[in-house]
């Protein structure tokens, strides 16, 4: 029997999708990703690795959901990938930042296992995504592959000047970007990267 095409999968997806409030069951999550694999490959790469490897990751939830965010982080080890960054390309979100987005929120898995709750606030807690993003990305860098740890900086630097300062991740790049360790990252990538 041939394989439903994906047009017509994606099409079902929609309607599966809207019915449940956007929430897309893990198979066909997976089966999205597992499809993005060519137009994503670094990002599928980490996904796979993190799923093997990184011990606070504990469950992925996926959704199909508009206007808004591509991930999200939840305090129990959850995390939620938005298909619609995949199944709609985005050009602002190629492979390079859709990676530096999961490095982010592998980042507030981090900062939630080592913050006890009560010390626990939203800026802080993006601050501390993004500043894993980047140290992680050096690590690629290093490794010889500039790209995500310049799509970061160059997001985070643009996302800093953004006049929304209800929104957390906007406050703590505020921050960021005017400390040493934002600078030493900027320094490191001018010295190494082309
Ligand atoms: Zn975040």
């Amino acid at each position: 029997m041939k394989i439903l095409s994906p047009l017509l999968f994606l099409f079902f997806l929609s309607i599966i999708a809207k019915a449940q409030h956007s929430k897309v069951p893990d198979t066909a999550g997976y089966r999205i990703i597992e499809e993005s694999k060519t137009a994503f490959p670094k990002f599928y790469q980490l996904f796979h690795q993190l799923l093997d490897h990184e011990p606070l990751l504990k469950q992925v939830v996926f959704i199909n959901k508009k206007a808004t965010g591509p991930g999200f982080a939840n305090p129990n080890g959850t995390i939620t990938f938005n298909l619609d960054y995949f199944i709609n390309k985005k050009p602002r979100f190629d492979d390079n930042r859709l990676l530096v987005v999961l490095y982010h929120e592998v980042g507030h898995l981090h900062y939630f296992d080592k913050t006890p709750r009560p010390q626990r606030n939203p800026e802080d807690s993006e601050k501390a995504a993004f500043e894993y993003s980047l140290q992680k990305t050096k690590e690629m860098a290093m490794n010889n592959d500039c790209l995500p740890l310049k799509s970061g900086l160059q997001n985070m630097l643009l996302r800093s000047q953004s006049n929304e300062t209800s929104d957390p991740h906007v406050r703590a790049l505020k921050r960021m970007v005017n400390e040493p360790l934002y600078a030493e990252y900027v320094s490191y990538q001018k010295t190494n990267c082309k």
